[in-house]
């Protein structure tokens, strides 16, 4: 008789959606030319949606959440892998439109993997995860942009979350002088710990927009979006930029056209879901070398699977600080 294992399964219902711990087989998995022993997980804001069913970010039911994970290839018929190697995978759908990462065994096309980088933990990648890796595709925008250390101050909004906690710390790391917005004020001796020399509270990013502020910031990270983004946008220096790459604050933007067309200033929209893989590889060997590993610890909890339909309902209320690695299996 096949192998079981234990997989979260979502499921609809007349009034809902169901959560269930269940017992799988390698029967029951999707199509894919790699099978993974999953041994982590991770908890993102989407992977939060999925789990309470706040936005339909399913596509296929029933469906296994889990936006990214991390394990040992057990079986392998893709020529760049064989059973042994750590991997790791974020995006491509996985969690959404085929089975994801809350699961012992997961099977995935192998173009979608990236190898272990040298140097990392596989609980540690999923430290990083998809947040932490959109977070360093946020900094590359930056880069690219010509941003240097010596510009100014560089804003993070959403600071003590996900994306927030891993780009403060890359950023500090890299010596920009980081302004953490957030909207956890007690939480300002953890973001000072990751390397944030300023905290300001979420609500000085609200009120009356004024299409353009005071030149205050040289570049910033938004995870907010929303009215958020349109006064980021409005403060920040001529020819400067912004890397925007999530909406907890909304979905919409209501700014002008004043920040692009009488300053200069460019917004880049990061998206990590379909990133090519050398721009995969490339952001993964730069979280290995600018993201100070102690820091990452700081911003981490790990927690047992059965610890993910309640830390669910926390992430989507903003409730849930830094980091939280799940361990498949426990
Ligand atoms: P988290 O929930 O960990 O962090 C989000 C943070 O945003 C919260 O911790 C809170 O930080 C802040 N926040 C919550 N509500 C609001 C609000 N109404 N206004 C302003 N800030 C708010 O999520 P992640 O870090 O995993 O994801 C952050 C965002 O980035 C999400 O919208 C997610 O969908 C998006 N994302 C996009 C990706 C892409 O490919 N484009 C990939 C990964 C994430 P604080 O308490 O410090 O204010």
């Amino acid at each position: 008789m096949a192998e079981s294992f234990k997989a979260y399964l979502v499921s609809k219902t007349d009034d809902g959606q169901n959560v269930d711990l269940v017992d799988l087989t390698e029967d029951d998995l999707m199509e894919g030319d790699v099978t993974v022993r999953v041994s982590h997980s991770t908890l993102n804001y989407k992977d939060g949606l999925a789990l309470t069913g706040t936005a339909p970010v399913v596509r296929r039911w029933p469906m296994i959440p889990g936006i990214d994970f991390s394990g040992i290839v057990e079986k392998s018929e893709h020529p760049e892998f064989n059973p042994g190697d750590p991997v790791v995978l974020t995006g491509f759908g996985v969690g959404e439109g085929h089975y994801g990462g809350y699961s012992g065994v997961a099977r995935v096309s192998g173009d979608w993997l990236v190898p272990l980088p040298k140097g990392l933990r596989a609980d540690q990648a999923m430290a990083i995860g998809t947040a932490g890796f959109t977070a360093m595709l946020c900094v590359l925008a930056l880069e690219r942009h010509g941003v240097a250390a010596d510009d100014g101050d560089v804003l993070v909004t959403g600071a003590a979350g996900g994306v927030g906690s891993t780009a403060v710390s890359l950023l500090a790391q890299l010596g920009y002088r980081v302004v953490a917005v957030t909207g956890r004020m007690d939480e300002t001796p953890y973001l000072k710990d990751l390397g944030a020399q300023e905290v300001i509270p979420r609500d000085t990013l609200s009120g009356k927009l004024r299409p353009l502020a005071k030149e205050q910031w040289s570049a910033a990270i938004d995870v907010a979006g929303g009215a958020v983004l349109a006064h980021v946008l409005s403060g920040i220096h001529y020819n400067g930029a912004v890397a925007a790459c999530g909406l907890a604050a909304g979905m919409d933007l209501p700014t002008s056209v004043a920040p692009f067309i009488l300053r200069g200033v460019a917004l880049y929209g990061v998206e990590s879901v379909m990133v090519p893989k050398p721009r995969r590889i490339e952001a993964w060997n730069r979280l290995v070398r600018d993201l100070p590993l102690d820091r990452l610890g700081a911003m981490t909890r790990m927690v047992p699977m059965t610890d993910l339909p309640e830390l669910g309902q926390r992430i989507v209320q903003g409730g849930v600080r830094g980091r939280t690695v799940v361990e498949i299996g426990a």
